[in-house]
């Protein structure tokens, strides 16, 4: 069995690493079974390099075994529904695992992970002068780490009791708030959706979406405001365990026992109020 494993060590690009790994997997001998760490660097270029070199490549592996000599794989598919053991016979085999999971993996089938010799590929047209990190164009309102998820519904987009927009105050309320408290933005798919809101409210992009088409975010607190609490919605607050709604609506979906307390209330006062208390 010719079994290697590849560490990558600092920042590499797409256009060094992909002939650098491609050459390691045609230099790595018949029969090559090669375990790579999948970490974004890993993920940008293994599948490249992989098929400029002829090897079939699996990703998201959680297990590798050797059994009667042969090298078997394990990984979940169906959204972490069934658990496959699977092997392939055609080599190369480029094994791509779970980050925290390689040196282990290593270790239970005798190998010692070598560094990638980036220097040593084929030479390339492309000269890399340095590498800067893209930055987010801003600051992100995505705070995984943030007790409090507050989730902007499309009522904020909507004509008030007085049968006009109010774009602008609604913006300013959720700035406001995301400043004050340091909360997470989250926004129903209704709200991201449309174009009006694209434009004034240019601090949330789809990203920011939670529900079934949308992001599952793990606060341990949630807030939802002018957001109807519809089921596809909600969804993605199954690991947020306190709820708060402020609605109009009192016959909203939160108000179905979908969240602990609904305040019947309008959003634009209930916010505004918070704002002036927070300051
Ligand atoms: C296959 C599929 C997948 C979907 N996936 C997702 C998903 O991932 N995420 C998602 O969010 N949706 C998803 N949806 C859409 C979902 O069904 C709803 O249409 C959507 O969540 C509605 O968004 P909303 O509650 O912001 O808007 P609306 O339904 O328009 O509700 C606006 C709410 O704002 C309230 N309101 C208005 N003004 C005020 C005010 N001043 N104060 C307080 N309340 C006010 C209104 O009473 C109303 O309840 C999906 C739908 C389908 C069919």
């Amino acid at each position: 069995m010719n079994i290697k494993a590849i560490r990558f060590e600092g920042n590499g690009t797409f256009a060094q690493d992909v002939p650098a790994l491609a050459d390691a997997i045609k230099a790595g001998g018949d029969e090559l079974v090669l375990l790579l760490p999948g970490n974004s660097r890993v993920k940008r270029a293994a599948a490249a390099a992989a098929m400029r070199a002829g090897a079939e490549i699996d990703t998201n592996v959680v297990d590798v075994d050797l059994a009667d000599g042969k090298a078997v794989a394990r990984r979940w598919v169906y959204r972490q529904r069934i658990f496959t053991t699977f092997s392939r016979a055609a080599r190369p085999w480029v094994i791509v695992t779970d980050p925290s999971l390689f040196d282990e993996l290593c270790a239970k089938v005798g190998v010692t992970a070598v560094a990638l010799d980036a220097a040593a590929s084929a030479p390339s047209r492309t000269t890399v002068n340095g590498v800067e990190n893209a930055g987010t164009g801003g600051e992100s309102t995505i705070k995984p780490d943030a007790r409090l998820l507050f989730v902007a519904g499309a009522g904020w987009t909507k004509k008030q009791a007085d049968g006009a927009l109010h774009l602008d105050e609604a913006s300013a309320a959720i700035t406001g708030f995301l400043g004050k408290s340091g909360a997470s933005l989250g926004s129903s798919k209704s709200l991201v959706d449309m174009p009006e809101a694209a434009a004034a409210f240019s601090f949330m992009s789809h990203m920011n979406q939670v529900g079934q088409t949308g992001s599952t975010p793990r606060h341990q607190k949630g807030l939802a405001t002018c957001c109807h609490g519809e089921e596809p919605h909600v969804v993605g607050w199954r690991f947020v365990s306190e709820r708060r709604a402020v609605n109009l609506d009192a016959n909203c979906g939160w108000a179905q026992g979908k969240a602990d307390v609904v305040y019947v209330a309008d959003a634009f006062a209930v916010m505004k109020k918070v704002n002036e208390l927070m300051a």
